[in-house]
Parts: C-alpha cells; structure tokens; sequence
C-alpha cells in the first residue's frame, strides 16, 4: 500500500469523445485506486494556475480555449509509484511519439488535442490536488489491497 498520489484529468476532448470510462479502466486495471472524481467546468483561473509554468509559451492561449471548451473529468488516484506510472500509462506529451498500448498512443494524434493530463512529479501531484479538490479526496483502504501489493 502507498500513499502517492497523483492528479489526472480527462480534457475536453477526452469527455467530448467518450472516453472517460477508457481511461479510468486503464488505471483500474493497473491496479491504482480511484480516491476522488468530479466532472466539472473548469474556472480559467484554475486553468491559470495548473499551467502556471507554461504562460509565457506561444500556444497558452490555444491551450486555454482548449481547456475551456467543454467539461473535464478531475480525478486523483493512488498507489505506489503512481505518478510516474500515470505518466507511463499517459503517454508521451506528443501522441504521435507514444507508444501504442498508451492512452495517448492509442486514441489521439495532435498534442493540442492530447485527451488527458497527469501530474509530472509527487510535488506537484500534491500541488494539483490541492487546486482541483480543495474540500480533499476519499480516506478509503480497500479491502483488496493484500491482492494488489505483496
Ligand atoms: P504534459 O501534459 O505531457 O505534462 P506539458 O506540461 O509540457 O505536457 O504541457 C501541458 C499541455 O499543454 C500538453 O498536454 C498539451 O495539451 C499542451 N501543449 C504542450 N506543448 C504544446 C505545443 N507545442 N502546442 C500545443 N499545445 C501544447
Ligand atoms: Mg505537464
């Protein structure tokens, strides 16, 4: 059992395409544990802040209206090595360089339409979560854990 824990969001498109219930099955699959989940439009002061470190790129403005243009799916999920796995299961930043078997990989091809964000490190994981479920997430052990973790 861990306590990591990292921030991945369904953009838009990913919600708009309906492919929520794909990649959270991807998770559950792996075995990472569903510990919070909104759908919810997003403010674009939130945005401002998740992207904080990319205002001053040539593309913040398309992201935004990206990012703004239909509900996201927010979820926090937990498990050991979480945030690097996420990211693994993600894909690269660029869907045409991801691997297939990647969620990015398999369902997507611009990397401004890339369905999905996950947090790049524990530090920010916690910064994320912190932002998008500011009440807090779910203090749940499940019962199958001994099935997950040695
Ligand atoms: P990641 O989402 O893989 O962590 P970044 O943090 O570098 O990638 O960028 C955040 C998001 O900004 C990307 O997921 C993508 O939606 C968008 N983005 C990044 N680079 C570009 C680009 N060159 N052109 C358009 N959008 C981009
Ligand atoms: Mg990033």
């Amino acid at each position: 059992m861990s306590a990591e824990r990292t921030y991945i969001m369904v953009k838009p498109d990913g919600v708009e395409r309906g492919l929520v219930g794909e990649i959270i099955k991807r998770f559950e699959n792996k075995g990472f544990q569903l510990v919070a989940l909104q759908l919810l439009s997003p403010k674009q002061e939130t945005l401002e802040q998740h992207y904080a470190d990319l205002s001053s790129k040539p593309f913040f403005g398309g992201l935004m209206k990206y990012m703004t243009s239909g509900p996201v799916v927010a979820m926090v999920w937990s498990g050991k090595g979480v945030v690097k796995s996420g990211r693994v299961l993600l894909g690269e930043t660029n869907p045409l360089a991801s691997l297939p078997g990647t969620i990015r990989g398999d369902f997507c091809i611009d990397v401004g339409r890339n369905l999905c964000h996950g947090s790049d490190s524990v530090e920010n994981a916690e910064k994320e979560i912190a932002l998008w479920f500011p009440g807090g997430v779910v203090s749940h052990t499940r019962v199958m854990e001994k099935l997950i973790y040695e």
